[in-house]
């Protein structure tokens, strides 16, 4: 292991760890620093990667997802070190020799929220290749105002910060196009964007990616829909949010129906988990209700399991990319059980309060690890 920030070379057997460093080879715990290592703290701790109290609540809001708990060890381990500081007018961050200081001024402006999802984004411009011209530039700024949407998604889920101010409802735009798959296409004929390149970086930007004409509609097969799970659906819809989830589900062009065990086993490949009541299968485009649960079940309890998998339906293409956003996705879809709930119930009561600590912990979740952990990312 060899680590940038201060050129030493260290093995570790994930306990102890052996580090030649200036005076020779020394052993110490993971969990402890030598004085000359970049992140010791007074008493041979870690000290975190920023002093300011503001910069360590902010991390910690950045690392309660995936995304942020890999931004938070990159820093870590190049041990690059946050402030705030005065720089120019219109320049956000600065990095230089381990040093990343965030604008004091731009800064002041935004929440923790906010200013976790900008470090995310500007921890993914300094890392890795620098840029040597406007079309890396140009690739690289894409990508990192992507990394910051996918931070913003994973904390706040498909919807957005609820009762956003300016700057989160400018985040909240972002993720709307993340989640519709455009936000890439968007930044990429961003023409300030491509200015800011063009401008600091040799060379020229190829031009900005006309539409393509409209394809001529290609005869899609009339998704189904199950007329047993009318009952449910109706009760879905009983309230606003269920009426939108429906019709995104609608739009999404995707099924749903109902399915006898034998058939709801053949498609549902995760052998053990024989209690799952429906699932989404991408293979075959639809939400499946498996017929045992939706016999004797009440049309609420089957919205409720319709409104999770339709959040399947509707975004399976952002869950199936990673094991994280597969359970980011369970997050999600179980978000949107407790707003259904929610609305349906007057509140979270009673039997519905598993549906929380699902949503908070969703590897803790058995049929959940087993159906993400078999996946092929
Ligand atoms: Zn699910």
């Amino acid at each position: 292991m060899w680590r940038k920030a201060d050129n030493w070379t260290a093995f570790t057997d994930g306990y102890r760890t052996w580090i030649n460093g200036p005076n020779g080879l020394e052993q110490r715990l993971n969990s402890e620093r030598f004085p000359w290592e970049p992140d010791y703290a007074p008493g041979g701790g870690i000290a975190g990667p920023s002093a300011d109290p503001l910069i360590a609540s902010v991390l910690q809001v950045m690392r309660t997802t995936a995304t942020g708990m890999d931004v938070y060890q990159w820093f870590v381990d190049n041990g690059i070190r946050l402030a705030f500081g005065e720089l120019d007018d219109g320049v956000n961050s600065q990095y230089s020799d381990g040093n990343f200081v965030l604008n004091t001024q731009t800064f002041s402006e935004y929440d923790q929220d906010v200013l976790a999802a900008k470090l995310v984004s500007d921890a993914y411009w300094l890392g890795g290749t620098y840029p040597r011209t406007a079309t890396e530039c140009l690739v690289k700024l894409v990508q990192s105002q992507l990394t910051g949407a996918q931070w913003w998604w994973e904390r706040f889920g498909s919807d957005g910060k609820v009762s956003p101010n300016a700057a989160q409802a400018r985040m909240n735009n972002l993720l709307r196009l993340y989640v519709a798959g455009t936000l890439g296409d968007r930044l990429n004929s961003d023409i300030s964007t491509r200015e800011w390149c063009t401008t600091h970086f040799e060379g020229s930007l190829a031009p900005s990616p006309t539409p393509e004409p409209t394809p001529q509609p290609t005869p899609v097969p009339t998704p189904t829909i199950d007329p047993e799970l009318g009952p449910a659906i109706d009760t879905m819809r009983s309230t606003e949010f269920g009426r939108q989830a429906w019709q995104q589900f609608l739009e999404s062009g995707k099924s749903v129906y109902i399915c006898d065990d034998s058939c709801f086993e053949s498609i549902h490949r995760i052998v053990g988990t024989g209690g799952a009541a429906g699932i989404y299968s991408h293979a075959k485009q639809a939400v499946i209700v498996r017929r045992a649960y939706f016999e004797g079940t009440d049309s609420a309890s089957i919205a409720v399991l319709l409104v999770h998998e339709f959040n399947h339906a509707i975004w399976s293409h952002l869950h199936r990319r990673s094991l994280a956003d597969c359970f980011a996705g369970e997050s999600d879809a179980v978000r949107w059980q407790i707003k259904w709930v929610n609305e349906f119930y007057g509140n979270v009561l009673g039997k519905w309060q598993y549906l929380l600590a699902r949503a908070e912990n969703p590897e803790a979740v058995p049929a959940w690890k087993k159906n993400c952990e078999s996946r092929t990312y």
